[in-house]
């Protein structure tokens, strides 16, 4: 790590490994530092990823790492802390071990928290029975007792898995009240609606048996789906002046996000983001493809680098 790199990509998920291909095939020297907490590492398959339908997550990412390697890309675990300016240009990022790397460019592939609703039992069965994307997990609870939580997306949510069941409880819960309007739409759909607070989840042998409410009645359920709060994880850019930014859908703040062109180039001149850190919405085969796109422009900035080097360069030896 002494060395100075082209590019470091700060996360090693699907977004950081794809640039990381990505430049290393195009010849840089990049190195990838990776923290090894993939967000969907509770889950046991990738859905959705056309060509690796039901690859195991640990799979995918090491399969990505051997293909990063073969083409002399550098992959190493750890945790960057922060990153500096170097002056006569390029970063330098710092280790929570202490060790440092430079390079020319970086790019920031760090994903996001799920911060989960905070109700006992959520935590434990999260990615196998507690579940936040139809897309990810529909088919593999299709025709099951979905619950859905409320939250800001809760009535939207209780719509959409209705495709994947017609066993589908919406639980407001603290949420707002739901109009006349939305009890007619779940009514029209057979959805049906629980009312009042919830208190906790009931597992049997391990998976989820029920939704426990505060007047101490229980609803049988095998799945439920939770709205979470999505925390960019952009502490790794303060030290640059970039923090993450609120994002809001339906007039409440679900989660934050780095800003970014859709190239993924960001406010500071030679860092680019790419995968969940930028895009909340972002799946694995989204944020790969991201990552190659932030990739190919951060290899198109050095290119033009190196020719205005080079032609200083020149000029400066025909000068002598
Ligand atoms: C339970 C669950 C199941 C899911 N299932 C699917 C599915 O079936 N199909 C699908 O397409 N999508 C699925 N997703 C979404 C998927 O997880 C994301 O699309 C994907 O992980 C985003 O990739 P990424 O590279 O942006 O971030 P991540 O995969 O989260 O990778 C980021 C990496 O950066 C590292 N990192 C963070 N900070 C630092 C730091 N400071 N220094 C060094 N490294 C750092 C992390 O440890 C992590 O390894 C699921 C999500 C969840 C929560």
């Amino acid at each position: 790590m002494d060395e100075r790199y082209d590019v470091v990509v700060v996360g090693g998920g699907a977004a950081g490994l794809s640039g990381a291909l990505t430049l290393a095939r195009a010849r840089r020297r990049v190195l990838v530092i990776d923290a090894g907490e993939p967000r969907n590492a509770p889950a046991g398959q990738i859905h959705n990823y056309l060509g690796r339908e039901g690859t195991p997550p640990s799979q995918l990412l090491a399969d990505g790492r051997g293909e990063v390697a073969g083409y002399g890309g550098e992959v190493v675990g750890g945790r960057v802390t922060g990153a500096e300016r170097l002056d006569g240009g390029g970063f330098r990022v710092a280790l929570d071990d202490g060790r440092t790397a430079a390079a020319r460019r970086l790019l920031v592939t760090t994903g996001l928290v799920d911060e989960l609703p905070d109700l006992p039992g959520v935590r434990e069965l999260w990615g196998t029975d507690v579940l936040h994307c139809p897309y990810c997990h529909g088919w593999e609870v299709r025709d099951r007792a979905i619950g859905v939580l409320g939250g800001p997306m809760g009535l939207h949510q209780a719509l959409l898995w209705r495709q994947w069941s017609d066993d589908v409880v919406l639980f407001p819960h603290t949420d707002r009240v739901l109009t006349a309007e939305e009890r007619e739409q779940l009514a029209a759909r057979g959805v049906t609606v629980v009312d009042g607070e919830v208190t906790g989840l009931e597992t049997a042998a391990g998976r989820l048996a029920g939704i426990r409410m505060a007047d101490g009645a229980v609803v049988a359920r095998q799945a439920l789906a939770v709205g979470t709060r999505m925390v960019a994880r952009s502490d790794v850019l303060t030290s640059l002046g970039l923090a993450a930014e609120p994002l809001e859908m339906l007039g409440a703040e679900i989660g934050s996000f780095v800003a970014a062109d859709p190239m993924g180039v960001t406010a500071v001149p030679g860092v680019w983001v790419a995968g969940n850190v930028t895009d909340l919405r972002a799946q694995v085969i989204v944020s790969a493809a991201a990552g190659l796109t932030a990739a190919a422009q951060i290899n198109a900035d050095l290119v033009a680098e190196d020719v205005r080097l080079a032609v200083e360069a020149r000029s400066l030896a025909g000068a002598r």
